[in-house]
């Protein structure tokens, strides 16, 4: 079931980042200009930033991204983008159902798949994130959870289109906690054979990251796991040399 896939490192800097983050861009810009990488890269700034950090990097290996969209091409949805402004902004990803949302704003997986199919039609690929609070991990019912929330949320795609899914354990997100290696592998494990059974061959080449408090320190631990092809990373994205040290790992 395992293949070779390119890992993915994408950098979620969530409502974070002002003219300063320029420096750590240029600093990531010049470590990959520099060094021979294993990893697609990936930043995900506020919506603000999207177009200057594409432009930042504009000549570097690493790609941009939206943390959020609107599955509506255009219309009455104030505050909102649509995939066409992350791609007229330079975006190339776009993050759907992050866990921050979900809870915060009550998006459901139907609003998730309706995401990751505007994105996918506006040729823009849909980082898909699924997690399980701490009470359903405790219930042992992860695993149930976790794959119906993907399986829900994830879209059909065409071989011409990509897709990629994030498992980020809530209670892992920014508390410094991660989830045991033993853990991932079962998670991912778990999703793989989901996301197989329910693809077929495309399910097998999906990549599936890890996010929730990745940073140097266990990033090769964690990316070392089967089924780990790449992670999510929140608060290390912001510090080019945590971040460097995530991407170097892979
Ligand atoms: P964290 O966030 O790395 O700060 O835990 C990850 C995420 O929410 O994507």
């Amino acid at each position: 079931m395992t293949q070779k896939i390119t890992p993915l490192i994408a950098g979620n800097w969530k409502m974070n980042g002002d003219a300063g983050s320029f420096l750590e861009v240029e600093v990531i810009k010049d470590h990959l200009a520099a060094n021979e990488v294993n990893a697609e890269v990936v930043i995900c700034p506020p919506a603000t930033l999207l177009h200057r950090v594409s432009v930042a990097l504009s000549e570097s290996v690493a790609k941009t991204g939206a943390q959020n969209c609107h599955s509506a091409a255009s219309g009455a949805y104030t505050g909102d983008i649509s995939v066409a402004m992350v791609t007229e902004a330079g975006g190339e990803f776009v993050i759907v159902g992050h866990s921050e949302r979900r809870d915060g704003y009550n998006e459901s997986n139907e609003d998730v798949r309706a995401k990751a199919i505007a994105a996918l039609e506006g040729g823009v690929v849909p980082i898909v994130c699924c997690g399980e609070s701490l009470e359903v991990r405790e219930s042992g019912k992860a695993i149930d959870v976790v794959v119906e929330q993907i399986i829900a949320s994830c879209p059909d795609f065409t071989n011409e289109q990509e897709l990629v899914v994030a498992y980020e354990p809530i209670w892992a997100i920014g508390t410094g906690k991660t989830a045991s290696s033993a853990d991932v592998d079962e998670m991912h494990n778990a999703i793989r054979a989901a996301l197989v059974k329910r693809f077929g061959e495309q399910g097998a080449a999906i990549k599936i990251l890890y996010g929730g408090s990745v940073k140097p320190a266990n990033a090769k631990e964690l990316l070392g796991v089967e089924n780990v092809n790449g992670a999510l990373v929140g608060g290390a994205s912001l510090k080019a040399d945590d971040f460097w040290g995530i991407i170097s790992a892979a």
